[in-house]
């Protein structure tokens, strides 16, 4: 038996879960794994719903990262390799976001409907605090669930 005693059970921060200790296989994996968790075993958990969960897990991670402007968070989508991005901001003062070569979905036969919910509420979260305002984000186009050229996100900015 094993009497070395357990740590103390505590929630799993995004600084502790970001440590890495792997001196032979690095600090990257492979898109194939990320894509298991993130499509496959969240409609295996939530069928269909999965998207709303999703969301709102993106949205928390993202208001919860403290970034100042949208530098940091293109700097963030750069080296975390989320995709290609650019923001237009458009006439009806929507702010639209392209995801090109996206992370989740880039290069999937189309499955018929928008796939990257988590993004969308990354996203979402981060320019929400950015502006210190709600923030809603709707996927328009989607690379692998619609068979778009980029993976399109219109944000709502509210009070
Ligand atoms: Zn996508």
């Amino acid at each position: 038996m094993n009497d070395k005693p357990r740590p103390p059970f505590v929630p799993v921060s995004i600084e502790n879960a970001l440590r890495v200790n792997r001196p032979q296989l690095g600090a990257e994996a492979p898109i194939a794994l990320y894509r298991l968790l993130r499509l496959v075993v969240m409609e295996d958990l939530f069928g269909r719903a999965a998207s709303a969960p999703a969301y709102l897990a993106g949205k928390q991670l993202g208001a919860s990262l403290g970034l100042k402007d949208l530098d940091q968070f293109l700097k963030l989508c750069h080296d975390l390799k989320i995709g290609r991005i650019s923001v237009e901001v458009r006439e009806s003062g929507v702010i639209h976001v392209d995801v090109h070569e996206c992370v989740t979905c880039s290069g999937m036969e189309p499955v018929g409907r928008p796939l990257c919910a988590f993004e969308g509420g990354l996203i979402a979260g981060v320019v929400g605090s950015i502006h210190g305002v709600k923030a809603q984000a709707r996927e328009v186009t989607c690379i692998g669930g619609l068979g778009d050229e980029t993976c399109g996100f219109d944000i709502k900015l509210g009070p």
